[in-house]
This record gives structure tokens, C-alpha cells and sequence, in this order.
């Protein structure tokens, strides 16, 4: 049976950044892709902030920049932001995966793709775990590694081989790229209300050649969420004034939302969306998905080194990622229990409340995308009329020193 230091599930932003970081350190490391070929299907509106850009090193990928956001709320009310630089930039998603799986490739990581990480093997060669590989014509092949890395995304195939608990939440979410669409090209727009997309939001974001990306994630009540994507459409040919054009693409595909209790095995990892390491009010999980990759690799790294991969050693890992973003992630899941509770005249009063000079000016300030609870908490205390529409225990969480998310379920809005 060949055998290597560490198999890498999933050719995505997370696998490939784990495998250039291991690769980089001298340990051979396979990188297995179920699909033909990296980064197809696209499955990401690929909005990210310079973080992104800083990890991966490069700029190549991005296709435009945009300066702010505005907001709509269900009676398409609206409030926005827009600052002097660049505050996001809007990549090709598949440039960006296949710039990182090159970047790993050049350091030495092997990439097998049309191959699928199928199960673990009973048994294997001393200090190893054996893996079966399913390859896209119907073969198959054992391979024994000292370390697995789960970064196979939502639907983690090695999560439920190493008997890793799941995502609380799966949020649906259906997208479509539209050539020629109006709107703003520097400016993101989100969309709120039960009606178009309970749970999360709609977007409308500029793809930087004269069209828009637009999507919908919701909460999976059963509802299709490409209906909701209709909804979103004939809002925007509200708000526009014209009906958006035919689409050229479409992605269809689910967010994890809630972190898992365990990261880690014996000799197994898991990172991005497989570990649900994805912004909770936003659903973007590229930034987080890369950064933890990195943690990992660090860890992995020492770990191979020591020869001690077992569970006790890897929990640094999980310790290491949470220090670093659990608190972010804790807040922002308590936010989201709040958001989701409003209805849409609630969700009418918040953009109003939101509409002054003031509260734009604090956005700008304070907005940034992978750490959105740094702005909530700054309007928390800035605004006297957002104040008065939230539950009680969100205003002593804001008041608190402590900086943590209450644990407290939060009430109905107060009017
Ligand atoms: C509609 C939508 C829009 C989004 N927009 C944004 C955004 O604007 N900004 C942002 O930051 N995030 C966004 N996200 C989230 C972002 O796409 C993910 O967080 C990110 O792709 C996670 O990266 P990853 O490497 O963990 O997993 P993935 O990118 O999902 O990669 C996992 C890879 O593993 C492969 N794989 C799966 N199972 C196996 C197996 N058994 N064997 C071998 N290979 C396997 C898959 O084919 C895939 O290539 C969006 C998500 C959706 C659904």
C-alpha cells in the first residue's frame, strides 16, 4: 500500500492552503478532488476582504473592488455606506482555487483529482490510518497516511468517517450570475425580509464586468431556495425598475451555520466548511476556512514532527482556531438568534433606525466583513434608536465588559 505523511479531502481554499503550508515544511502530502477538475463547480459569490488577498499572496484572481454596501430592508427602505478605499473585493472563485491549488502543486503536493475520499480501512500499517479512494471510473486504490485533513467541505465525508459531529444548520442557498444587470458597480447591496430570504439575506453583488452575482441563503424550511431567488429577482426589478436579465449561471449549494464541539481525531483534522468554520451572519467562510487552514498546518506540522498525531496532541489545534475566532463566532451566532426572531416590520425599524448620519458614520468606521460584531456592538452603543427596538439582554451583553455573547435566549423586539 503507498503510503505518504498526510491526505488532504478537498481541493478547495482550505485543503490547498493546508497542503502549500505542508508541503512547503517537506512532508508529502496527496491532495484527493472528487471533481475532474479544482474549483468547478463554483459554488461562493466570492466576496472577500484583503485578508483573503493577504493569505493567498496574490491579487490575480480579484475582478473588481467595491467601496460599501446598502441595505434594504422588506419595504425596500434602505440604508447605506460608502468609504473613500476599497472595503472588499469581488474574486473569481475559481481563479482563486485554482491559483492556491498551483501554489501547493509548485511546493510539492501531489493533486489527484475525479478521486474520492470513499471510507477508512480496519485496519493499517503501524503509525498510519488506511484510507480507500474512489476514483471517478469506478476503480479504486488504498492509501496509508500518518495525518488526514477533512477539508471536503458541508458535507464532510471524513467528519462522519472520524465520527465528528456535524453543523447545528445548513442554510440553502441558490445564485445566479446575471450579465448587464443595473446597479452600482462599487457598491454591494443585501436584501432582508421573511419574504425573500428568512434566516439570512439576499445579495446583489457587481462581478466587475457590467453584470452582478445574486443569491439567497434561507433558513431550510423546505422551500426550495431557488424560489426565494425568484422572490429576490422581482424585488430587484422593483427596485431597480426594470427586470434583471436572463441568467447565465446558477450554483445551488448549503452554508453551515454553528460550530462544531470537535475539530480534531486521531490523526484527523478538519478545517473550512467541513469544521463549519464559517461566518455566522454572513455565511462567507473563505477568510476563516484559509486562516484555520493555516492554524492546522501549523499544528500538523509539529505534530509530524514529534510523530504524535493522536487526539490529544491535534486538540491544540481546536484551541489554537477558537482563541483566534471563537469569540467572533459566538457573537455572532448570538446575533444571528436575534435577527432571526424579527419580523419584517421589525427589520423595516432597524434600517430606519440605521438611516442617520450618524450610524453610516460608524459603519464606515468600524464595517469589516469577517469581523461583523465589532460594528453591531458600535451601533449597539452609539445608536439610541436601534437600542430601543432590541431585546434587553442584547443591551446588557453591549454594556458588559466582558465582550461575550450573553447566555441568554433573547426576547421579542421591544417597539
Ligand atoms: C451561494 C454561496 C455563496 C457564498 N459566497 C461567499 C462569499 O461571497 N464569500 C465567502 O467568503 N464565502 C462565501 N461562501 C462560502 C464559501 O464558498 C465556503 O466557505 C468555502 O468554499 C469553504 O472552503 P473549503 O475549502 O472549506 O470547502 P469547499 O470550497 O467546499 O471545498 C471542498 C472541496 O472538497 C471536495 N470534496 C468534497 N467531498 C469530497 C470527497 N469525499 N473526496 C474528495 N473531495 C471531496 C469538493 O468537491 C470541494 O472541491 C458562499 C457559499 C455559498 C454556498
Amino acid at each position: 500500500m503507498e503510503s505518504i505523511d498526510v491526505l488532504v479531502v478537498g481541493a478547495g481554499p482550505a485543503g490547498s492552503t493546508a497542503a502549500y503550508r505542508l508541503a512547503s515544511a517537506g512532508h508529502r502530502v496527496v491532495v484527493v478532488e472528487e471533481h475532474p477538475k479544482v474549483g468547478e463547480p463554483v459554488q461562493c459569490a466570492g466576496l472577500v476582504s484583503r485578508r483573503v488577498l493577504d493569505l493567498a499572496g496574490a491579487e490575480s484572481f480579484v475582478r473588481t473592488s467595491v467601496r460599501g454596501a446598502a441595505v434594504y430592508g422588506p419595504g425596500l427602505g434602505s440604508t447605506s455606506f460608502r468609504a473613500e478605499a476599497p472595503r472588499a473585493y469581488v474574486i473569481d472563485r475559481h481563479g482563486l482555487d485554482v491559483y492556491l491549488a498551483d501554489r501547493a502543486a509548485r511546493s510539492g503536493a501531489e493533486y489527484r483529482t475525479s478521486t474520492r475520499f470513499d471510507h477508512l480501512l480496519p485496519t493499517a500499517p503501524p503509525d498510519r490510518i488506511a484510507v480507500r479512494l474512489a476514483h471517478a471510473e469506478g476503480t479504486s486504490t488504498d492509501l496509508a497516511c500518518r495525518l488526514v485533513i477533512g477539508a471536503d467541505g458541508v458535507a464532510s465525508a471524513v467528519a462522519r468517517a472520524f465520527r465528528l459531529r456535524r453543523p447545528v444548520e445548513i442554510l440553502p442557498a441558490f445564485e445566479a450570475e446575471i450579465p448587464n444587470s443595473p446597479g452600482d458597480p462599487e457598491m454591494v447591496e443585501v436584501y432582508l425580509g421573511r419574504h425573500i430570504s428568512p434566516g439570512l439575506f439576499g445579495w446583489w453583488i457587481p462581478d466587475g464586468a457590467g453584470g452582478a452575482r445574486v443569491g439567497v441563503a434561507v433558513d431550510a424550511d423546505g422551500t426550495p431556495a431557488r424560489v426565494y431567488y425568484e422572490r429576490l429577482r422581482a424585488h430587484l426589478a422593483r427596485r431597480f425598475g426594470t427586470p434583471l436579465g436572463s441568467a447565465t449561471a446558477y450554483l445551488a449549494s448549503g452554508i453551515p451555520i454553528g460550530t462544531l464541539p470537535k475539530t480534531y481525531a486521531d490523526r484527523a483534522l478538519l478545517i473550512g466548511d467541513a469544521a463549519a468554520q464559517v461566518k455566522p451572519l454572513s455565511g462567507g467562510g473563505i477568510f476563516t476556512g484559509m486562516r484555520c487552514a493555516e492554524i492546522a498546518a501549523q499544528v500538523a506540522h509539529g505534530a509530524l514532527a514529534r510523530n504524535d498525531l493522536g487526539a490529544g496532541a491535534l486538540a491544540e489545534y481546536d484551541r489554537l482556531w477558537r482563541a483566534e475566532l471563537g469569540e467572533e463566532f459566538q457573537r455572532a451566532l448570538y446575533l444571528r438568534r436575534v435577527f432571526t426572531r424579527l419580523n419584517d416590520a421589525d427589520l423595516d425599524r432597524v434600517i430606519e433606525a440605521l438611516k442617520d448620519a450618524g450610524s453610516r458614520a460608524t459603519i464606515v468606521a468600524f464595517g469589516d466583513i469577517d469581523f461583523p460584531t465589532h460594528v453591531v456592538r458600535e451601533l449597539l452603543r452609539t445608536s439610541p434608536s436601534l437600542v430601543r427596538l432590541l431585546p434587553k439582554a442584547l443591551g446588557a451583553w453591549v454594556g458588559g465588559s466582558a465582550y461575550r455573547a450573553p447566555d441568554l435566549e433573547p426576547g421579542p423586539l421591544r417597539k
